[in-house]
C-alpha cells in the first residue's frame, strides 16, 4: 500500500475513499460463470502537490492485456476529437509542414484528421492498438517513456503539438513522461493535456470514474507542479465538458506570463475547495450508494430494469450496488468489444444497442454511461425504444420519455422514486 506520494514524495497523503475489493474496469468476462480477480481500490489525496492516486497499482500487463476501450465506439468522443482537430488544424494553417505528435492515440479519433493531408507529419503512440504506418501517419504500438522519447527523438527529431488526451489517468511516472513529452517538443511548440478534472469528480460525487486503470485524478495545482518539474510553463487552461468536467492544459518549454494569474487564481481556489470536498467525499459516495440502491429496488417493484452503456466504469458502479447477478434484465452496449461480453457479478450477456427497439413500455433503461447521456437519448428515440430511461449519476433524474408514452402512472411512480418532479 502507499506510503508516499508517487509525484512529490510526500508523504502528506490522506485515505479518502475505502471501495472494498473490486473487478478490474475493463475486464468484461466471456461467461457469467467465469472467475475474476479483484483488487483493493482506495483513493489518497496529496496534501503538497495536490493529486489523488489509487492505493494499489495493478500490473499494467493484467490492466491492459485485454483492453476493450475504443474512443471511436463513442460518439461524443469522435465529435470531441474531431472538433479539435480541426482547431489545431486552424492553428498551424500557415505553416508549410507541422509536425504533430500524439500519446495515447488509441484508435486514432483525434489523428485520424491529419492523414490525408501532407502538409502534416504524425505519430501516434499507443500500447493497445497495432502499428500502422501511412505516408504522413505512423502508429507505433508502446507505452511512452523518457526512453521512448529519446529513440523518437533520433529518428524523428521534434515535434509542433504534442497532445496527450485522457492519458494523464493511467501512466505511474508522470515525470518520466512529461520530461519526454519536453525533449520532443520544438522550442515554440505547445503541449496540451487533457485530464478528467478532480473538482468535478468531488463536487459531484463521481465515484464511479475511481478504478484502477486510473491511477491518478488531477486538479490545475497538481498539473502546475509536474509542469514546474518538468521546466515547463503553462500557456492556456481550460475546462471543458469531457467525462463530466475536464481540465484543457497547454504546456510550453518557453516561459509565459500571459497565464500567470488564471493558473494562480484557480490553485488559489482548489487550495481551499479540494480539501473542504475531499472531507466529505467518502460520506457522500456511501449515502449516494445507498440511495441508488434502494431507488433500483423500489423500481424493481415496477419495472423491468436494463442497463445501457456498459462502459469500464459501469462495471465498477453497478459492482458497488451489490446486487443479485440477476437483478438486471439486460445489458446493451453498442460496442463490438463488449457486445456478447458479461460484466463481472451478472448473468446478462451485453447484448448490441439495436436490441432496444425489443424492449416494452414496461422496461426501464438505466444509462449507465451517463457522460454520454445526451448522446444516448438521440439514440433512444433512433432506435424507437418505447419504455422510460434515467440516469442515477451524477444525480438521479428520468431523461427519456418517447412521444407516444401514454402510461402516466409509471411516470409519476419513477418520479416518486427518484424524488423529482416533471
Ligand atoms: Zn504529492
Amino acid at each position: 500500500m502507499i506510503t508516499q506520494c508517487r509525484i512529490c514524495n510526500s508523504s502528506a497523503l490522506t485515505k479518502v475513499l475505502f471501495l472494498g475489493d473490486v473487478p478490474l474496469a475493463g475486464n468484461f468476462l466471456t461467461s457469467h460463470l467465469q472467475r475474476y480477480v479483484t483488487h483493493q481500490l482506495d483513493l489518497f489525496y496529496c496534501s503538497e502537490c495536490r493529486i489523488f492516486q489509487v492505493g494499489n497499482l495493478v500490473d499494467p500487463s493484467e490492466l491492459f492485456g485485454d483492453y476493450h476501450y475504443s474512443s471511436s465506439q463513442v460518439t461524443a468522443l469522435l465529435d470531441h476529437f474531431s472538433d479539435y482537430a480541426h482547431l489545431v488544424k486552424s492553428q498551424y494553417s500557415n505553416y508549410k509542414s507541422a509536425r504533430i505528435l500524439e500519446i495515447g492515440c488509441n484508435d486514432l479519433p483525434f489523428l485520424r484528421w491529419f492523414a490525408d493531408d501532407p502538409s502534416y507529419f504524425c505519430i501516434g503512440i499507443d500500447p493497445s492498438f497495432p502499428p500502422i504506418k501511412l505516408p504522413n501517419l505512423r502508429r507505433i504500438q508502446s507505452f511512452f517513456t523518457l526512453d521512448v522519447a529519446q529513440d523518437l527523438l533520433s529518428n524523428y527529431g521534434r515535434f509542433d503539438f504534442v497532445y496527450a488526451a485522457n492519458v494523464f489517468a493511467h501512466i505511474p511516472n508522470l515525470i518520466d513522461t512529461l520530461q519526454g513529452l519536453r525533449l520532443l517538443t520544438s522550442d515554440t511548440g505547445r503541449i496540451v493535456i487533457e485530464v478528467h478534472d478532480c473538482l468535478a469528480m468531488l463536487s459531484s460525487s463521481q465515484f464511479d470514474t475511481i478504478y484502477h486503470e486510473h491511477i491518478y485524478y488531477h486538479s490545475l495545482s497538481s498539473l502546475a507542479y509536474i509542469s514546474r518539474k518538468c521546466s515547463l510553463s503553462i500557456v492556456q487552461v481550460e475546462q471543458i465538458p469531457t467525462h463530466g468536467g475536464s481540465l484543457r492544459v497547454t504546456l510550453s518549454r518557453a516561459a509565459h506570463s500571459e497565464a500567470q494569474s488564471i493558473v494562480a487564481r484557480q490553485t488559489d481556489l482548489e487550495r481551499h475547495a479540494i480539501p473542504l470536498l475531499a472531507s466529505t467525499f467518502s460520506d457522500s459516495v456511501y449515502s449516494n450508494l445507498a440511495l441508488f440502491k434502494q431507488i433500483v429496488s423500489d423500481l424493481d417493484q415496477h419495472f423491468s430494469i436494463s442497463c445501457y452503456g456498459i462502459a469500464g466504469r459501469a462495471i465498477i458502479f453497478l459492482h458497488l450496488l451489490s446486487l443479485s447477478p440477476s437483478f438486471f434484465k439486460n445489458f446493451y452496449d453498442d460496442s463490438p468489444q463488449r457486445i456478447g461480453k458479461y460484466v463481472p457479478g451478472f448473468q446478462p450477456q451485453i447484448q448490441p444497442g439495436q436490441l432496444i427497439s425489443l424492449l416494452s413500455s414496461r422496461d426501464i433503461l438505466l444509462i449507465t454511461a451517463w457522460n454520454y447521456v445526451d448522446a444516448i437519448v438521440d439514440t433512444l428515440t433512433l432506435r424507437g425504444y418505447r419504455g422510460l430511461a434515467f440516469v442515477l449519476l451524477p444525480s438521479p433524474k428520468l431523461v427519456f420519455i418517447p412521444p407516444s408514452y401514454q402510461d402516466k402512472t409509471s411516470i409519476e411512480f419513477l418520479c416518486n422514486v427518484l424524488k423529482i418532479s416533471l
